[in-house]
């Protein structure tokens, strides 16, 4: 059994794990990385962030299509959806994603590692090819970087036929006639958005009072109004308690207020969160310390409690999300170069692309008030941005939370067109404990959306020009 030693090993490809793979490399360290499935990317580039925004993108052309075009004088008659060209696309651009990773790695001369890594005591990964062949490497340090899986219900076992995670709802075969969507989180209301654009019924099944939780209630009272206007049947507060899957559909049972009734699909997807996937690492054997929810536990510099085995991305918790993957994995290859860096997740973005998009970063208004911190709020409407109006994109808002007496922006709350690329400056400001003044001074390009952003900082400070 050859052994290979390398100063960083990576366990997972995803985006925390080729992200830490390229940093450690550049920063002068051999670096392998071990990756069981056929493509590097992880969930994100292969049955996430990307196939899904593909698929949001050719819906929303589709939707503009029907639904806007004529506004601009341009008459498109009898649309029609190709869904096996629609799907070969995405598969195309998911191609072109993990085809960028696999060359970025070749350039920082990364070692991809493939097959199913066992971590051993030590900094040892065995990894077990499809051939079944076994390779044993040893890392000076180990980053783990395994990543999550969704979570299923006990009566809706993922069968990706008729009950669908997120992989399967990314590759349905035909528009269903009546997609159930069990969860309103970002994953349910994004691939619910996607089949009703086209043409499928979609039924929103949430536990929670409201959909998008923990997110400012203003926001969510705003996107709930525009998503059922757009068609998603929402049901909140609705418990479902148990379902008949058939081989040609699916019947959920639920119970709202203690009124029960039965719902009939086609395809229903479970979108009720994600654990962490800790395969191939037997933590008790490791001694290495979990939290509450089986995430593995890290300090602000990504490191567990076992000498030289960090972890970074959906298998530590908190916000799964893709940057946040990468920029813990930048931090933990940085702290094993020697570098002081710590991690903080105090401006870490939140997106939802739907259409209008949801961007969000930050406090809550229900968190600044909890706290008893004094705040003010400063709000502007797209239907006041001329830009918006060209675009016949009126929808939606941007609001700032920020200090009563200091006007340090506290969070920032925003629902409309392309908001997930406006946030970007909101970040920036915070990133530097910004004030709603140093937005609202700063010179922005007329007529762009990005003049809400100034308006809304405006705003705080009780003097927006065009409201
Ligand atoms: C439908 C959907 C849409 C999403 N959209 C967005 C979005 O728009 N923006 C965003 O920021 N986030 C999005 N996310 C979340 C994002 O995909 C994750 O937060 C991100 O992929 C986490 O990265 P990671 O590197 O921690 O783990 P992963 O991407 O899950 O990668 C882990 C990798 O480790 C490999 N692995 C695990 N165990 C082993 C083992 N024992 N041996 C070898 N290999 C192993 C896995 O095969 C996998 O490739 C989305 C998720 C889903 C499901």
């Amino acid at each position: 059994m050859p052994l290979n030693t390398v100063d960083v090993l990576v366990l997972g490809g995803g985006p925390g794990g080729y992200v830490a793979s390229i940093r450690a490399a550049q920063l002068g360290l051999s670096v392998a990385c071990v990756e069981m499935d056929k493509t590097l990317g992880g969930t994100c580039v292969n049955v996430g962030c990307i196939p899904s925004k593909a698929l949001l993108q050719s819906s929303e052309h589709y939707e503009w299509l029907r639904l806007h075009a004529a506004e601009h004088g341009i008459r498109v008659d009898g649309a029609s959806i190709d869904l096996p060209t629609m799907m070969a696309r995405k598969r195309e651009v998911v191609a072109q994603n993990t085809k960028g990773v696999e060359f970025l790695f070749r350039k920082n001369k990364i070692a991809w590692a493939k097959g199913f890594g066992t971590l051993k005591a030590g900094n040892v990964i065995e990894v077990r090819a499809t051939d079944g062949s076994v390779a044993t490497w040893n890392g000076r340090s180990v980053i783990v970087a395994t990543g999550s899986v969704p979570i299923e219900l006990p009566f809706l076992k993922f069968d990706e036929r008729r009950v669908l995670s997120n992989v399967g709802a990314l590759s349905i075969p035909e528009v269903p006639k009546h997609l159930i969507v069990v969860g309103g989180g970002v994953i349910g209301l994004e691939l619910g958005s996607v089949w009703r654009r086209l043409g499928a019924k979609v039924t929103v099944v949430e536990y929670a009072p409201t959909i998008l939780v923990g997110n400012d209630a203003e926001l969510v009272r705003e996107a709930d109004k525009i998503f059922r206007k757009q068609g998603l049947d929402i049901h909140t507060g609705t418990k479902v308690t148990g379902a008949d899957v058939r081989e040609d559909g699916v019947t959920i049972h639920v119970e709202n207020d203690g009124v029960t009734s039965s719902i009939e699909g086609d395809y229903v997807l479970v979108s009720v969160g994600r654990k962490p996937l800790l395969a191939g690492i037997d933590a008790a054997a490791l001694r290495l310390t979990l939290g509450t929810r089986g995430e593995i536990a890290v300090d602000s510099q990504q490191r567990t409690n076992v000498p030289n085995v960090y972890a970074i991305g959906d298998v530590c918790g908190g916000k799964l999300l893709a940057h946040k993957a990468e920029e813990e994995g930048v931090v933990a290859a940085e702290v094993i170069a020697g570098k002081p860096v710590h991690m903080h997740h105090r401006t870490m973005p939140g997106i939802v692309y739907t259409w209008p998009e949801i961007a969000t970063v930050g406090l809550t208004e229900e968190e600044v008030k909890k706290s008893g911190r004094g705040y003010r709020i400063g709000k502007f409407p797209f239907s006041a941005n001329g830009r918006a109006r060209t675009m016949g994109e009126t929808q939606g808002f941007v609001k700032f939370v920020v200090d009563a007496t200091t006007d340090e922006i506290l969070g920032a709350h925003m629902i409309g067109p392309n908001v997930a690329d406006l946030l970007a400056e909101v970040v920036l400001a915070m990133e530097y404990r910004g004030s709603a003044e140093d937005i609202g001074i700063t010179v922005h390009s007329h007529p762009t959306l990005s003049e809400t952003v100034k308006e809304a900082a405006l705003a705080a400070l009780g003097r927006a020009i065009h409201s």
